[in-house]
């Protein structure tokens, strides 16, 4: 009963303090929207990562700052837990680049100056996902000003490059960070958020022999003999067989949380050819495929391959030339290629349980549990088996669109319910 009271106190303390020391929030987010992260173009987060890492060591944890991209790091650390090896331990994942600012001159404020209006808090990022970032920091803060010692370890990732489809939260998970349960942060509107996977992919069809444009006459009328084709002119055959499969997944395939028909292929792009005095010799169609979160990166490309393989094989001129493939990569940026994986949110975990929790005693509401849209590096908890929710504040049609916004008010709540589950999950025994 001792340890309940302790616990209430601690609770109720944090709680107010919250309220109580909010213009530290804002300082704390005033100073990162001011950093110009923007990406692409990338390659100018090093001075907020240094101040995230510095933040961090403040309140107690032990960071560490490696280089990403010329540029571009990555910060990590951890607050280790009064006895972690008996204890739950929880990883908080930020990304600290912004979207690029396409419609500049529809800003009604500086977009690297955080302004409030009432409980309206203007600024690029403030939503996607700078303000969760900044409550987390916060958090951090006063748990030490408060001399709160949690019993489980307590991680922070503050990864760039998820603008871009950059791995920067691959690469740390890949390092071997991990801990029973993540929250990444990103914009949800305070909902649990789960999501379907992506991978791009460039088709290539390629000739073996590159003619002249006057070779055509030859490769076209009856008798002309010379049995070649352009690239750019078999590339619909390609496209075909992808809209085919498209449309059979659309029927076959479906996942709750999710429209029928969310599995898209996207034939987004498309180059080929040299130039007028040449049949084109090659042509490449660059794809965008979403899958469902029961579904794997190996599965949907096979099954792409085979359907375009075969429309190949029946096509007299392709047969002898089929189509390859490539899949995915770790930059749009660098090797054109992206892959974020799918994200399942297993609704009787006893983290999720407790978030909602959380969730239900701050707001009054049970968390809507739903599917993103989008994508974001939630994907990549379940890939390297950490159960994991994309859980954030600030609203989708503000991620990325000009005068971005967010509510003061979440972000207090927010801070709030991440604080009363770190202090529960933290404080579970193994
Ligand atoms: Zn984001």
């Amino acid at each position: 009963m001792k340890g309940y009271e302790a616990m209430t106190d601690i609770r109720q303390r944090l709680q107010r303090a919250i309220d109580e020391q909010k213009s530290s929030l804002l300082a704390i987010l005033q100073q990162l929207v001011a950093f110009q992260t923007v990406s692409p173009p990338a390659r100018n987060t090093a001075d907020i990562q240094a101040y995230v890492k510095q933040q961090m060591e403040q309140a107690g944890f032990a960071a560490k700052q490696q280089p990403f991209y010329e540029q571009d790091a990555l910060v990590s650390g951890k607050l280790t837990g009064a006895d972690a090896i008996n204890h739950r331990s929880l990883l908080l994942n930020g990304h600290v680049d912004v979207a690029a600012l396409t419609d500049l001159d529809k800003w009604a404020t500086d977009p690297f100056q955080l302004v409030q209006q009432d409980d309206q808090l203007y600024g690029r990022g403030v939503s996607d996902m700078k303000g969760a970032v900044a409550c987390f920091l916060y958090l951090f803060q006063l748990l030490k000003q408060l001399d709160i010692h949690l019993p489980g370890d307590l991680l922070f990732q503050s990864v760039v490059g998820e603008e871009a489809g950059e791995a920067g939260t691959k690469t740390l998970l890949a390092q071997g960070e991990t801990a029973d349960f993540a929250v990444v942060g990103d914009t949800s509107n305070l909902a649990f958020q789960g999501q379907g996977g992506v991978v791009t992919g460039w088709i290539t069809l390629k000739s073996p022999h590159t003619y002249h444009d006057g070779n055509r006459v030859n490769m076209m009328r009856a008798g002309g003999g010379l049995k070649a084709a352009s690239m750019v002119e078999k590339m619909p055959v390609v496209i075909e067989a992808l809209q085919k499969l498209e449309h059979y997944w659309a029927v076959t395939k479906q996942y709750p949380g999710f429209p029928a028909g969310t599995n898209t292929i996207n034939p987004a792009y498309i180059e080929g050819g040299i130039h007028p005095a040449f049949v084109a010799n090659e042509c490449r169609l660059w794809i965008t495929v979403h899958f469902y979160p029961d579904e794997t990166i190996d599965g949907v490309t096979h099954e792409i391959e085979a359907a375009v393989t075969a429309a190949a094989k029946a096509d007299p001129w392709l047969k002898d030339m089929l189509p390859t493939f490539s899949w995915g990569g770790d930059s749009m940026l660098v090797d054109k290629g992206e892959i974020f994986p799918p994200l399942a949110i297993d609704k009787t975990l006893p983290a999720v349980l407790l978030l909602k929790q959380s969730h239900q005693r701050q707001l009054g509401v049970q968390p809507a549990i739903n599917m993103s849209t989008s994508v974001s590096d939630g994907g990549w908890f379940d890939f390297y088996h950490i159960p994991a929710v994309t859980y954030g504040p600030g609203e989708m049609e503000q991620a990325h669109s000009d005068n971005e916004m967010v509510r003061m008010s979440q972000l207090l709540d927010y801070t709030k319910i991440i604080a009363d589950f770190v202090l529960n999950w933290c404080a579970q025994p193994k």
